[in-house]
């Protein structure tokens, strides 16, 4: 089992990060499987280095070690060019096409195939999309049970580059998760809606055997909204300076969404225990 880590550069740490690690490394190290590290800043304009640094002193002040001996760690700006050769790729057996609506133009979530047949020059200003053909995405979620989705009927034609020559976050993870051979992919629920479009890009990059997928639940406000990543009073930074300790951190992230009936300190190197 090889899965991943993957947090974003665009703010610090906090409780819902660390939530994603003991699923991540729990669930990695119960079978035997191997953690990789990556840093997803695709989305250039929101990402800084400051963030990443910060992030990755975190992680090793709370003991979530990634097995870096195998897999150095991947960050996604470094190799602009392994996106575009999947690109091409891509383009061999399915229809890539340029497209200049805007968002507003769109309107919503899925996009109608506005320019699919436009024949439209690829330049810069314009995105580029691939075309979707109908059908089903099922897969067994590892907490939720059986899930159906349906990337055309829902998103339409997918998008894979920017206005702004940007690689999208789906674009990006499912070649990540290709390249890096990733079977097992762990992350909060919020990302659940992305899964049918990632297993189908997967599948029209000619992977077999696409990832399978475990969506854990989310740590919310007690109003019920996500932490965001400015809320300083879940923040690992604000954590260590309040004199926590890092089992105290992870003890009480895990007894906030039910691994634990009562926050009690645990160890990133324990934190298997917490899975059967
Ligand atoms: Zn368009």
């Amino acid at each position: 089992m090889l899965t991943r880590f993957a947090p974003s550069p665009t703010g610090y740490l906090h409780l819902g990060h660390v939530v994603n690690a003991i699923y991540v490394w729990g669930i990695a190290r119960a079978r035997g499987g191997h953690v990789l590290l990556r840093i997803e800043d695709h989305d250039r304009l929101r990402s800084r280095s400051e963030y990443e640094a910060a992030i990755l002193d975190d992680l090793d002040w709370l003991g979530f070690e990634a097995d870096a001996g195998r897999h150095p760690l991947l960050r996604q700006s470094d190799d602009g060019a392994e996106y575009a050769e999947a690109l091409e790729r891509l383009r061999r057996t399915h229809h890539v096409y340029a497209c200049d609506c805007s968002r507003k133009e769109i309107g919503g979530e899925r996009y109608p195939g506005t320019c699919r047949n436009r024949g439209l020059d690829e330049r810069e200003g314009r995105g580029l999309r691939v075309q979707i053909d109908p059908g089903v995405e099922r897969f067994a979620d590892g907490l939720l049970g059986p899930q159906e989705q349906n990337p055309a009927d829902e998103y339409g034609d997918l998008l894979i580059r920017d206005r702004d020559s940007h690689w999208t976050y789906q674009w990006s993870v499912t070649v990540d998760d290709l390249r890096q051979g990733v079977d097992a992919v762990i992350r909060g629920t919020d990302l659940l809606s992305s899964t049918g479009r990632q297993i189908r890009l997967a599948r029209m990059l000619g992977r077999i055997d696409p990832p399978v997928f475990l969506h854990h639940p989310l740590l919310l406000k007690p109003s019920g909204e996500k932490l965001s990543k400015s809320s300083h009073d879940t923040g690992v930074r604000e954590l260590r300076a309040a004199g926590l300790r890092p089992a105290d951190v992870i003890g009480s992230a895990a007894a906030a969404v039910g691994l634990l009936d009562v926050a009690t300190p645990i160890a990133a190197s324990d934190v298997q225990n917490l899975f059967d």
